[in-house]
């Protein structure tokens, strides 16, 4: 079948995989209700999806949530699709497994195991350097025992083996104008001490529950402006089919610490390369972040113990050679012309904590 490519002549390149819809914070940003959706995939139909999705083109999977480490069957997942790294009959096989994580339930033993099942990449979310800014971003009363554990994880992440001088330990933080903007240089400093690549993120107006509005995004220009003030930076651009903008603190080398990155998704959307195919715990498949609630294709009639391989490979490339999405751009289109439509008349889209981000 050969690989995928949509209507705006996109590749297929990365599965993002939501393991559950729970979390055990509550991000103001992202808001997950906690209720896990009826009929979660089993390991046995995550394994058909994501071979049919590599069959496709994705050389990427990420898993996500909600929370994954909440997921007791992760690091059987990520053993199970180990054979998906050989060349596949259609092409070249998977290159990369990545986790996005919120670090509190990564112990020393839990990134050892999911290192030795053969994980590739971990990316922590945190949003604060202090326990007030934490706890305000995580939605918990305690931010000093929350910020302690994810600095645990970190150095957990580091003993099993995740180098972030090779991309493999990143920071996430998502950046809230009025909420966390005064944690900008002490976050960037934390990564610096600690040789990580943070990647600052723009508050996105995913769901419906997160009281988005444009005054309250702070821009990834600002946000780089505030930081290269401290320590200058130069762009090195952004990477092939990637979110990130990445800049390099002129006093650093790039593997320690020396790398900057911001994902300007409102500001300065990337819809024109976006490659990312997002299936949530329950099996639905979304091809925007920005998707419509309800919206996905449910792939679980293809799922089916008796299903053919090939049925489901033909629905999911169905899907992506319909795909026209470009809502983050028509969005700013709309500002553009002065309608602010995007942010105003929008219709309702599918929470983060279920998409998986
Ligand atoms: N629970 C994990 C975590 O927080 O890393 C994985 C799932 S979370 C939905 C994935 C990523 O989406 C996190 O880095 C989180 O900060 C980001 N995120 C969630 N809501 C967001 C929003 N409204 N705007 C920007 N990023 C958001
Ligand atoms: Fe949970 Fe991640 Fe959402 Fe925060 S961003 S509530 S950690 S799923």
């Amino acid at each position: 079948m050969g690989r995928a490519t949509d209507q705006l002549n996109r590749p297929l390149g990365v599965l993002r995989l939501s393991l559950t819809a729970r979390c055990n914070l509550a991000c103001p940003y992202c808001l997950p209700d906690g209720v896990e959706p009826p009929g979660l995939l089993t390991l046995a139909q995550r394994l058909q999806l994501i071979e049919a999705a590599v069959a496709l083109g994705a050389r990427s999977l990420r898993l996500t949530g909600g929370e994954p480490l909440l997921h007791s069957g992760l690091e059987e997942l990520i053993a199970a699709v180990q054979p998906l790294r050989a060349i596949h009959p259609e092409g070249p096989g998977l290159r990369e497994i990545a986790l996005t994580s919120n670090g509190t339930l990564l112990s020393a033993e839990r990134a050892r195991s999911l290192r030795g099942a053969g994980l590739d990449r971990i990316t922590l979310s945190l949003d604060g350097t202090t326990g007030a800014s934490v706890a305000r971003m995580a939605g918990v009363s305690d931010g000093e025992a929350l910020l302690a554990k994810v600095l645990a994880a970190i150095e957990h992440a580091r003993a099993a083996g995740f180098d972030p001088g090779r991309g493999e330990l990143k920071l996430n933080a998502v950046i809230q104008r009025g909420a966390n903007d005064d944690q900008l240089l002490p976050l960037a400093e934390l990564a610096r001490e600690r040789g990580l690549e943070l990647r600052l993120i723009e508050f996105m107006d995913v769901g419906n529950r997160n009281g988005w509005r444009p005054e309250a995004v702070l821009s990834a220009a600002e946000m780089v402006e505030r930081i290269g003030a401290r320590w200058p930076l130069e762009p090195q651009g952004r990477a092939g089919h990637g979110t990130a903008s990445r800049w390099r603190y002129r006093d650093r080398e790039p593997e320690g610490g020396g790398i900057l990155a911001v994902v300007a998704s409102v500001s300065a959307p990337f819809c024109g390369d976006c490659n990312r195919l997002r299936v949530t715990a329950d099996g639905i498949a979304y091809t925007c972040l920005f998707a419509a609630p309800g919206s996905g294709l449910d792939l679980r009639p293809w799922l089916q113990p008796d299903s053919a391989a090939g049925k489901l490979q033909g629905a999911l490339a169905e899907l992506w050679r319909e795909r026209r999405n470009r809502w983050s751009e028509e969005r700013q289109e709309a500002w553009q012309i002065g309608t602010a439509a995007g942010a105003t008349t929008a219709p309702p889209h599918a929470e983060m904590a279920y998409l998986g981000g």
